[in-house]
C-alpha cells in the first residue's frame, strides 16, 4: 500500500495545529500517511496542487470559498454554506465538504438543549454556523458591526449595532475576529451587557486564548467554551472522510485530543 498524503492549505498556515491532530490519529491508529502544511498565498493553483500531490486535505483561511469554487463536486451542507474545509480526491476529481459546521454543532451540544442563538459577526464562519443551527431547528439571530454582510442572511433575523433590539437567547456565539489580536469586544460594551444579561451560555470560536468576550461572559457567571472543541470535532469529522468512514468518531477522538 502506498502511504497516503494529506495537507492543510492556508495563508497563514504556520500556526495551524491540524497537522499535529491528524498525525496523532495516524500514529494512534497505526496508519501509513503523512500530513503536512501547504502555505498558499493565492488560491488559483489550489486544485492543481491538490490533485497532483495529495489524497485529501483541509483548507483554512482565507481559501475556503476559493476551494469551494474549484471543486468538481461539493457534498452535504457545504453546498448551502458556500465554503469547504475538507477535500477528498476521487478518480482525479476534487470533492469538497464542510465539517466546520457539524464540528461546531457537536461542541454546542455539550451545553444542553438550545432553542435560540445569537451570532455575533456575519463572515464565513457565521454563515456556516447559522446554517447548521437553523437546520437543527434552532432560531438564529445575527448581529453584525455593519449592515453590508447582513445581506447574505435574508432568512434570519438580523441587526447591526445601530438598530439592535435586546431579547433573550439561550446562547451567544462570537464569530468575529475581535479579540483575536487585540483586546476588544465584538460589540460596544452596552450591547454586550444586554446580551450577557439575557442568555444562559457563551461560546467563542477563537481558540487558545481567553478573549475579552469570554472574560466578560465569565464575569456574568455564564458557562463558556472557546473554539477548541469545534476545531477538534471538525478535524475528527474530516479524518472520517479521509478514510471513508473506516474509523468512527469515538475511535479517532482520543488520539486527536492529545494535540491540545
Ligand atoms: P470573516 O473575515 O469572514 O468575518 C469577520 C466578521 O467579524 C465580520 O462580520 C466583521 O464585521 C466582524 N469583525 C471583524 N473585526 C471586528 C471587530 N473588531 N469588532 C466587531 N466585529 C468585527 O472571518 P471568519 O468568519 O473567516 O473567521 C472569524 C473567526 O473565526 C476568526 O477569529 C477565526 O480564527 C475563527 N475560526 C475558528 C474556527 C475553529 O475551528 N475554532 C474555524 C473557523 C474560524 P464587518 O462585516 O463589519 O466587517
Amino acid at each position: 500500500m502506498i502511504a497516503k498524503k494529506f495537507t492543510i492549505f492556508g495563508d497563514p498556515v504556520e500556526h495551524s495545529i491540524s497537522p499535529k491532530m491528524h498525525t496523532y490519529a495516524i500514529e494512534g491508529l497505526g496508519l501509513d500517511a503523512t500530513y503536512t502544511k501547504t502555505h498558499l498565498e493565492g488560491a488559483c493553483r489550489l486544485r492543481t496542487i491538490f490533485l497532483e500531490s495529495f489524497d485529501a486535505a483541509n483548507v483554512t483561511v482565507p481559501h475556503k470559498e476559493a476551494a469551494f469554487a474549484q471543486c468538481d463536486e461539493v457534498r452535504g451542507v457545504a453546498k448551502e454554506i458556500g465554503a469547504v474545509n475538507t477535500l477528498i480526491k476521487e478518480s482525479s476529481n476534487m470533492i469538497g465538504y464542510n465539517t466546520d459546521a457539524e464540528g461546531f454543532y457537536r461542541s454546542v451540544l455539550d451545553f444542553g438543549e438550545i432553542k435560540t442563538a445569537l451570532i455575533l459577526g456575519a463572515g464565513g464562519t457565521s454563515k456556516a454556523l447559522s446554517f447548521i443551527l437553523k437546520s437543527k431547528g434552532i432560531e438564529v439571530t445575527v448581529l453584525n458591526r455593519s449592515e453590508g454582510r447582513l445581506k447574505d442572511f435574508q432568512n434570519y433575523k438580523t441587526f447591526n449595532w445601530e438598530n439592535f433590539e435586546s431579547s433573550y437567547h439561550d446562547i451567544i456565539i462570537n464569530t468575529t475576529s475581535a479579540g483575536l489580536e487585540e483586546e476588544s469586544l465584538p460589540a460596544p460594551e452596552s450591547i454586550m451587557i444586554e446580551l450577557f444579561s439575557h442568555t444562559k451560555y457563551a461560546i467563542d470560536v477563537i481558540y487558545n486564548k481567553e478573549t475579552p468576550f469570554l472574560k466578560m461572559a465569565k464575569a456574568y457567571k455564564l458557562p463558556t467554551k472557546d473554539g477548541a472543541d469545534m476545531l477538534l470535532y471538525q478535524g475528527v469529522l474530516a479524518f472520517m472522510l479521509f478514510y471513508h468512514d473506516s474509523y468512527t468518531f469515538d475511535e479517532i477522538l482520543p488520539f486527536m485530543k492529545k494535540a491540545f
